[in-house]
């Protein structure tokens, strides 16, 4: 058979496009299919209305979630959900790669290990963290996470005076907060008081949009589509596919492209979709759909905390990680967020509040959000419904709700030894599937366990491999994006050596 490229890879995300990057810069002809375009960075780079309202950046496509046509926040544009991130690279606990010691009785026999433990991935998560520059801060305690090893504090932002005293009251406590780390290069950062959720004016933000880039300004060898949506796979063989129907968005023309391997990637609801539009029939594509269960809680300070003109999520706690004393179940980790913007204040819950109020509370307050590891649950799950159009099933179970509570208590008793007067809990998950997603195809060591094995390759066909969040058999206790790409580096290796 011709090639038109010894590698496919559908989407630019965390996984698709780091791996892309690393496999062309190893001298590999790569096709990257992106169905986003570039984004556009201008002087509304930061309209509230035109990307979190609007969700100009987010995928385009309405996905039915328990029946309703809803718009979701997952990343749309070349560089997937890194183009919009928060920037926050952290590893997981060495305890996460064994689900089995936190949750034995709750979830099948096959997923108390991973098919890989974190020993085998410590080398990908240096290399993802030097491809994102994380700066983070060399002498604090991240346990019991494993700690980057970078540490550039060159790099790393100062910490705004609010976040200085949240950590010195709670290490006072006995707590052991850290400054997060940060795929963010200070000396471009212009410290915007929105950071996660929008496109990045400076570029100060690391995203695989820019190693894509980066990659073909180096070598010849990647070509980028964007625009261009991937519809379906040409079946084949077991060891050949027929190769990728991919349609130009703008003119709606069809092409069809082959090469030696192929790498799904195009996120954990994208990815299960084109497997199921290709006719693919392993029983699990698009099961076990998690996002994280993340209750937030709001300080109010009597004085500025400066959250309404800069740079606020800084900080982590990973002390109720694997639980506390009223509830010692595993919860994963809190960290601090950029406060909502003035129209996302008035939509929750301030429309009736003058404007000044707002404004007034804005500039108080400082958000905290817990990542809690929501539990795989097969009825979860991505399919097609009538005319291909992605329907999403999900709830989260009762578990998962009641440590996302005990964790919310926590974070009220943090923002208060920080000063908080006045602390506002809600523990209802966003209805945008916010960030998170993964799970749909997900790694094992067995067939009739997971759709892919260990090594990413889609158990049953040869010249598949899934790189994205879809293949995470938990969901960790915080954001994905490092792990993620620590993985596709892995799968990449495993390319270089095999093409
Ligand atoms: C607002 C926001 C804040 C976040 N903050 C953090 C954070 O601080 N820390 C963290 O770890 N994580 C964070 N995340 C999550 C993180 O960005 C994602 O987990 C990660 O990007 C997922 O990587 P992925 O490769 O699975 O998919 P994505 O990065 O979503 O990439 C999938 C790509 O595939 C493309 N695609 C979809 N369908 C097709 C198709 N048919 N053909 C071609 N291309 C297709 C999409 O357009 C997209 O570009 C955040 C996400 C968002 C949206
Ligand atoms: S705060 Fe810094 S990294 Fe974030 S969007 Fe602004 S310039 Fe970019």
């Amino acid at each position: 058979m011709d090639y038109d490229f010894d590698l496919i890879v559908i989407g630019s995300g965390a996984g698709g496009g780091t791996l892309a990057s690393a496999c062309a810069t190893r001298g590999k002809r790569v096709l990257v299919i992106e169905r986003g375009r570039r984004t556009q960075i201008d002087e509304r780079v930061h309209d509230e209305q035109r990307t979190l309202f609007d969700k100009q950046p987010y995928d385009d496509r309405p996905i039915e979630l328990n029946g309703e046509s809803r718009r979701l926040l997952m990343g749309g544009v070349l560089g997937g959900g890194t183009s919009l991130y928060g920037g926050a690279m952290i590893r997981p606990s060495v305890d996460d790669f064994h689900p089995g010691k936190s949750y034995g009785e709750r979830i099948d026999r096959a997923l108390w290990d991973w098919p890989l433990g974190y020993d085998e991935l410590a080398e990908y998560y240096d290399q993802a963290e030097r491809l994102y520059h994380v700066a983070a801060r060399g002498g604090d305690d991240f346990a019991p996470l494993a700690p980057p090893t970078a540490s550039n504090e060159d790099e790393i932002l100062p910490l705004a005076d609010i976040n200085r005293r949240l950590i010195d009251a709670n290490r006072r406590q006995g707590l052991h907060p850290f400054q997060l780390p940060l795929s963010i290069d200070a000396s471009l950062c212009l410290r915007c008081d929105n950071c996660a959720g929008f496109p990045c004016p400076t570029g100060a933000r690391r995203s695989a949009a820019q190693l894509v880039d980066e990659a073909q300004a180096a070598t010849s060898q990647l070509t980028l589509l964007t625009n261009c949506e991937v519809e379906r796979f040409e079946s084949g063989t077991s060891e050949v596919l027929g190769g990728v129907h991919v349609r130009e968005r703008s003119t709606g023309e069809l092409s069809l492209y082959r090469a030696r391997r192929y790498v799904l990637s195009a996120g954990a609801i994208g990815s299960p979709a084109i497997l199921l539009r290709s006719g693919f029939v392993h029983p699990l594509i698009g099961r076990h759909y998690m996002m994280h269960y993340s209750p937030l809680c709001v300080g109010f300070y009597l004085a500025s905390t400066g959250a309404d003109e800069t740079f606020v999520k800084q900080v982590g706690f990973a002390d109720y990680y694997f639980g506390t004393d009223d509830c010692p179940h595993k919860m994963g980790l809190v960290q601090s967020l950029p406060a909502p913007g003035p129209l996302m204040m008035a939509k929750s819950g301030g429309r009736l509040l003058p404007r000044w109020l707002l404004a007034s509370l804005r500039k108080r307050m400082l958000p905290l959000v817990g990542i809690v590891e929501d539990l795989p649950n097969p009825a979860n799950r991505v399919t097609l419904g009538e005319g291909g159009r992605i329907c999403l099933s999900h709830q989260f179970s009762e578990y998962d709700r009641d440590r996302g509570r005990a964790l919310g208590r926590q974070m009220k008793r943090i923002l208060r030894r920080g000063g908080a007067v006045y602390c506002a809990g809600n523990a209802l998950p966003s209805q945008e599937h916010v960030a998170h997603q993964c799970g749909t195809l997900r790694f094992g060591r067995r067939a009739d366990e997971a759709v892919v094995d260990a090594d990413c390759r889609m158990f049953g066909q040869r010249d598949l491999f899934v790189v994205d969040g879809s293949i995470l058999p938990t969901s960790l206790g915080v954001g994905p994006s490092l792990t993620i790409s620590a993985m596709a580096l892995r799968v990449a290796d495993i390319l270089t050596q095999e093409i």
